[in-house]
């Protein structure tokens, strides 16, 4: 493939000098003055604030609007992004719609399929052709994202590196303070979130599973998950942009849509974006078979069970949302019974209810033998050929 590419001089001067001077200041500041808890403290800190700034505020709000946010959360998002230096969330943002739109094609800013480092960082530091700005007409209609756009140097410089210096000032005291406090809550910090990010773009799309489609090169990686706030988790995140979620079980390790979550409970987050359960499931069910059929014709017959399977368990589950809402109106209303009489509604409910997960767990084992016969049903194939 050929790029007729220029280096980009700031940026490459940029992404090559930071980690730089992070190494050798975090050194000479280690000899002269060693280290106290107040910059691993400071570090944390604008780790976190820049880290979801651009995980909860660039990447899940801006850019695929899973949510709603109050303008104090948008101006934090703004300030906090700007001191990761990741360009401006309507540059970010623009960048980031084109990758779903055409991901692993030619338009795609960072595809994977250009090499795994183009896609790290190396898209960074070089021009490619005219900078592009399209489909964000909604985030430039945004006051504050506009102020952010047109300021974005100085916000970056100010919030990111200026601001952890005074926190070590005022911490410390003296030049020895702002000088820790910039150098791990602004220099070192921007260096480790940097590639904490480049590694979505790179990694996700390298190492990983595709439980939920294998339509592009998007993986799911847990581990990776424990560095980006849970933006590892990057298959199911491609294929379903619109929930405020990227680690959709309560046990995938994702901080982003806890922070997101835990803002709604106080205003500052609200219509946070759900895919429903059973699209979800439905969605791994045809993944897996296609899967498992490499791609091969499958009889009739078992393509017809697969549609069956997926009837069935999306069906259960739409049954089992009405009847945990019945539940849930008839536990509201039961001060007017008596004690019996509610015990013998409640029994009902739950007999009602459990009615649905059998369903579910029969379109699961129906689904499981389907699995098993097409295993079968692909190595007569394969003795046939
Ligand atoms: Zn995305
Ligand atoms: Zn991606």
């Amino acid at each position: 493939m050929e790029h007729r590419n220029s280096i980009n001089i700031i940026n490459s001067s940029f992404l090559v000098g930071m980690p730089l001077l992070a190494l050798f200041s975090v050194i000479f500041y280690s000899l002269e003055y060693g280290i106290s808890w107040v910059e691993p403290i400071i570090f944390v800190v604008f780790y976190f604030a820049c880290g979801l700034s651009i995980t909860a505020g660039y990447h899940r709000l801006f850019s695929h609007r899973t949510h709603k946010a109050a303008w104090p959360m948008r101006l934090f998002y703004a300030l906090f992004g700007a001191a990761a230096f990741q360009n401006s969330a309507i540059k970010w943002c623009s960048d980031h719609r084109r990758h779903h739109l055409k991901t692993d094609k030619e338009e795609d800013p960072y595809s994977v399929k250009k090499g795994f480092m183009w896609a790290h960082m190396v898209w960074v530091m070089v021009d490619q052709g005219e900078e592009i700005v399209e489909h964000v007409e909604d985030l430039q209609a945004d006051r504050i994202l506009a102020w952010q756009d047109r300021h974005i140097f100085l916000i970056g410089f100010l919030v990111g590196i200026v601001l952890p210096g005074v926190a070590g000032f005022l911490m410390l005291g003296g030049m020895h303070g702002f000088l820790g406090g910039m150098i791990y809550g602004g220099f070192l910090r921007v260096v480790i979130v940097h590639h904490a990010t480049f590694l979505v773009n790179s990694a996700a799309h390298t190492w990983g599973t595709q439980p939920y489609s294998t339509a592009n090169t998007s993986r799911d990686s847990p581990i990776l998950s424990f560095f980006t706030f849970g933006e590892g988790y990057h298959n199911f995140h491609h294929t379903f942009q619109a929930d405020y979620r990227n680690g959709h079980k309560w046990y995938h390790w994702d901080p982003s849509k806890w922070w997101i979550k835990v803002a709604s409970w106080v205003g500052m987050t609200k219509e946070l974006h759900r895919i429903p359960k059973k699209s979800i499931e439905s969605q791994k069910m045809k993944t897996a078979f296609e899967k498992k059929s490499e791609g091969e014709d499958v009889s009739n017959e078992l393509q017809a069970k697969l549609t069956q399977c997926v009837l069935q368990l999306r069906k259960g589950f739409t049954e089992l949302v009405k009847r945990r809402d019945e539940y849930k109106l008839a536990k509201l209303e039961r001060r007017k019974e008596s004690k019996e009489a509610w015990k013998r509604r409640k029994e009902a409910h739950k007999v009602r209810i459990k009615e649905c997960k059998a369903r579910i767990a029969e379109a699961r084992k129906d689904f499981k033998h389907l699995m098993q016969s097409l295993k079968l049903d692909m190595k007569g194939h394969a003795t046939v050929a």
